[in-house]
């Protein structure tokens, strides 16, 4: 079954996961700005991260056939630094006309602190200036119920704010609801072992339906699995949904969410060329 991974933080991975990847069924994904393991000392590691994600990052997954796409900010661990993050909103613009750009991401929160939640309402801000859609980190573990709350809060505040053309990402069962209720976008990011286990994410999607929800790896360079989308596609076919059900949250959701961004030029693989 063809597929979409929302979520996926490739930069951390091989080429030889580009081409697992692909014999998967993966045929496009989309890789949000993250923190890379280590604090980054200027603006210009960051402007370098970005030509890795607007320019190599697409460049080896078109290798294999697969469409890559990106999100743009400082995430919420180096937000705690204001003027740098600051230094990085300037220097984003130069790379929103990148044709793999689809908007601000993965901003959120970590720890929930003043700072984070300073920096994340200016790249609210710097979203709705330039008609961007949004991709939300929300934090991990203990945080995560008061930092969804948080980031519900200000967004909702915000009336000029598409709620449609938000994704908030790493819901779980006590967030979920909320996120959806409101109408936004919902991502379950699946990991092997702790966090979200594809088990756990069909619980919800036979709880919630399939409408404005997504499922996606986040396959970075903590323990992860950058194929559990397909984990998930087998635990559902063996419990009894069809394949028509599970193509609606792995690959039909993500491209109505995508294509909300002018840039998301996307082709469905079976009507791509062939020079043979
Ligand atoms: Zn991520």
């Amino acid at each position: 079954m063809y597929y979409i991974d929302p979520h996926i933080h490739m930069v951390s991975r091989t080429t030889d996961d580009y081409e697992t990847l692909a014999k998967m069924g993966c045929v496009a994904l989309s890789e949000p700005a993250f923190w890379a393991g280590f604090d980054r000392g200027s603006v210009d590691s960051f402007r370098d991260y970005f030509r890795q994600l607007t320019e190599t990052e697409p460049k080896r997954a078109a290798q294999f056939g697969i469409q890559h796409f990106t999100w743009l900010c400082i995430n919420a661990k180096e937000a705690e630094n204001v003027s740098l993050s600051r230094e990085v909103l300037a220097m984003i613009p130069e790379f929103l006309d990148c044709p793999n750009v689809l908007g601000i991401g993965e901003i959120g929160l970590n720890k929930n602190t003043k700072n984070e939640a300073t920096i994340f309402l200016e790249h609210v801000e710097l979203a709705v200036r330039h008609n961007q859609q949004i991709l939300i980190h929300t934090p991990h573990l203990e945080d995560k119920y008061q930092g969804t709350r948080m980031i519900l809060d200000m967004l909702c505040g915000d009336s000029r704010i598409d709620r449609s053309r938000v994704l908030v990402d790493h819901v779980e069962e006590h967030t979920i609801g909320p996120v959806l209720e409101a109408g936004f976008w919902a991502g379950m990011t699946l990991y092997p072992i702790t966090k979200c286990t594809p088990q756990r994410a069909a619980d919800m999607i036979e709880k919630y339906g399939p409408e404005r929800l997504m499922a996606n790896s986040a396959g970075d360079w903590g323990p992860s699995r950058p194929t559990a989308i397909a984990d998930l596609i087998l635990e559902l076919r063996r419990r009894g949904h069809s394949d028509a059900a599970i193509r609606r949250v792995v690959y039909e959701n993500p491209v109505e969410f995508f294509s909300q961004s002018a840039r998301f030029d996307f082709t469905h693989p079976d009507a791509r060329q062939t020079s043979v």
